[in-house]
């Protein structure tokens, strides 16, 4: 039976992380998948999840199922690191959220709910995006559309061209916004844009879905929601894909949420009712131990407190390692201006490097970056720092 089935192609991300592993070269370097590295080059437990876990350990009595949505309290632990701890949504009870595995699992959630109850709507997604939006919608059967983001020469974001083609979107239609730290670009609306945004989208009756995956690694916790929180005030609904990968460090935990904003308290539920019926088919309930860990965290002063640092450490490491990637670039010589690099946000950038010269830097250098040019700045270290410029400045001779 089995003789007839072709081989799916690899992920282009995660297969490349499949391919540096095989590498034998101990210099190697990898800026592929977006995976957090501290200055050893090491992806560490948090301390403050190790406190939890502590916790957990101490207290937790059983482990039987969690109910389809997961704990209420994460819930809303989800929801004020969301819309902030006094938000009216939270108080008028207009938010549902449903812990989901992962951000992937939690946008495959809001894929289904839009095909079930929504129909057959478009999803704009921007140009370019996290590769794995577009199969997740497919996957649900959605038709995916391209709203225009970033304009290759200005290395900058083409806020106009964005605006001109969700003017061409249809009442209902879906537009998936990530919430900052763009992948792969790193460049965010500001805060003048984000009201534009908003009122676009209230204008012509399109339902927002944030894709919220860096909270806390552009400016800080609270700063990184402003966005989604100009939204909030003009859109009285809309979608939210948390993921806690990065920020908690859980990665294998598979720890996200799907929150549903809406337009009362009554069609919020109703709708949600919805959301339940579709995790029930796909994976019944949720893991608990990660998002046990994220509300142990998210519910002690103290530990919330150190956990805010723990993500600023996070967050300047990364910053840092953007200044330096400029400053040694120039001083191996390359003359391309790649400042760009300084002003973005989060994990990633486009690096402007082409398929080839990508190819080049992995069989000659063994440094490993997306087909796409899109670099994961978290990846650098101050000791791979200099082989990596070296390797770059060779390929752009
Ligand atoms: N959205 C974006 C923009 C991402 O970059 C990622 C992770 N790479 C996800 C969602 C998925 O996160 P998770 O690993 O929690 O499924």
């Amino acid at each position: 039976m089995f003789e007839k089935i072709a081989a799916a192609p690899a992920d282009p991300i995660l297969g490349l992380t499949e391919e540096f592993k095989a590498d034998a070269r101990a210099e190697k370097i990898n800026l592929g998948v977006g995976i957090y590295k501290d200055e050893s080059g090491n992806t560490p437990v948090l301390a403050t999840v190790k406190k939890a876990e502590a916790v957990l350990l101490e207290n937790e009595t059983t482990k039987s199922y969690l109910a389809i949505p997961g704990t209420p309290e994460y819930g809303l632990a989800v929801q004020k690191l969301l819309f902030g701890a006094d938000a009216p949504v939270i108080a008028d009870k207009r938010a549902q959220t449903a812990q989901a595995p992962g951000g992937t699992g939690a946008l495959r959630l809001a894929a289904e709910f839009i095909k079930r109850q929504l129909g057959d709507v478009k999803v704009w997604v921007s140009n370019p995006t996290w590769a794995n939006h577009n199969g997740v919608f497919a996957a649900a059967g959605l038709e995916v559309a391209q709203y225009s983001y970033y304009n290759a020469e200005t290395k900058d974001m083409d806020f106009d061209a964005m605006l001109a083609d969700l003017q061409t979107a249809n009442a209902g239609d879906v537009v998936l916004l990530h919430g900052c730290c763009h992948n792969p670009t790193g460049i965010d609306p500001d805060a003048g844009q984000w009201q534009q945004l908003a009122a676009l989208v209230k204008e012509k009756g399109l339902l927002p879905l944030f894709d919220f995956a860096y909270q806390g690694f552009a400016k800080g916790v609270e700063e990184d929601a402003a966005g989604l929180r100009i939204f909030t005030e003009s859109c009285s609904e809309l979608l939210v894909a948390s993921s806690f990968s990065k920020n908690f460090g859980l990665y294998n935990e598979r720890v996200g949420a799907f929150t549903l904003v809406g337009h009362s308290a009554e069609q919020a539920a109703t709708a949600f009712s919805q959301v339940k019926s579709i995790a029930r088919v796909i994976y019944s309930n949720p893991p608990a131990h990660g998002a046990a860990v994220v509300t142990v965290i998210l519910n002690d002063e103290a530990l919330r407190a150190e956990w805010e640092q723990e993500v600023a450490d996070m967050r300047v490491r990364i910053q840092a390692m953007r200044e330096l990637f400029v400053a040694t670039l120039k001083e191996e010589g390359v003359d391309r201006d790649f400042s760009f690099i300084e002003r973005q946000n989060g994990m990633f950038s486009f690096s402007g490097l082409t398929k080839e010269q990508v190819n080049q830097l992995k069989e000659e250098f063994g440094v490993y970056i997306v087909g796409s040019g899109r670099i994961s700045v978290a990846g650098m270290t101050r000791s791979n720092m200099g082989p990596l410029c070296k390797g770059i400045a060779a390929v752009l001779k």
